[in-house]
């Protein structure tokens, strides 16, 4: 499993499934969240909604997929991250959960390549340092399947794109 850093935006992104920072209500928000739903079209919301309707609004940390609508990738994965608020390691746990989770809806779908944002680092608060030290450390559980062969991180802040190469330097 290879993994890369980029920088830019992750609507452009071509991998199979790319990951959106959601919220529980699924329906949109800011941020990537605003950016994915506005690139991608009115399909990747009328599936949220579907979902929504058959089990309720996403909980902190799960997943759901749907189409990527007109977006270059073919699935969308979304996961609600943790708010930071105070902080905790119930919050590293939760935010661990949604690389996971994510993870585990793209092989299951037996998507070769996923794109990641830096999901909680944005309105949510999250500490950019610990935020890609959790990302990359759940990441690497999943280095010997054989389903997924690139995992991207795709920072759109030049900090976070830093942090990604000093922090994978250290490996
Ligand atoms: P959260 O609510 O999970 O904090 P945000 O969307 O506010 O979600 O921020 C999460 C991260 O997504 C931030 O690092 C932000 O810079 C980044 N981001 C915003 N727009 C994009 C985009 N188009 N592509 C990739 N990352 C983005």
């Amino acid at each position: 499993m290879n993994i890369k850093i980029i920088q830019g935006d992750i609507t452009t992104v071509s991998t199979e499934a790319i990951v959106n920072a959601a919220n529980s209500s699924l329906l949109g928000g800011s941020g990537v969240d605003g950016a994915i739903h506005r690139k991608g079209g009115t399909a990747i919301l009328e599936a949220c909604k579907k979902i929504k309707a058959a089990q309720g609004k996403c909980a902190v940390g799960q997943a759901v997929i749907t189409t990527a609508g007109k977006l270059p990738a073919q699935y969308v994965i979304h996961t609600v991250g943790p708010v930071w608020n105070d902080g905790g390691c119930e919050k590293v746990q939760l935010l661990s959960q949604c690389y996971e989770n994510a993870m585990k809806l793209a092989i299951n779908q037996h998507s070769n390549s996923i794109a990641f944002p830096c999901i909680s680092t944005g309105i949510y608060k999250f500490p950019k340092e610990l935020a890609a030290s959790t990302a990359i450390q759940t990441i690497l559980k999943f280095k010997d399947q054989k389903i997924i062969r690139e995992v991207t991180f795709v920072c759109y802040e030049s900090v976070d794109f830093e942090i990604y190469n000093q922090l994978i330097k250290t490996l």
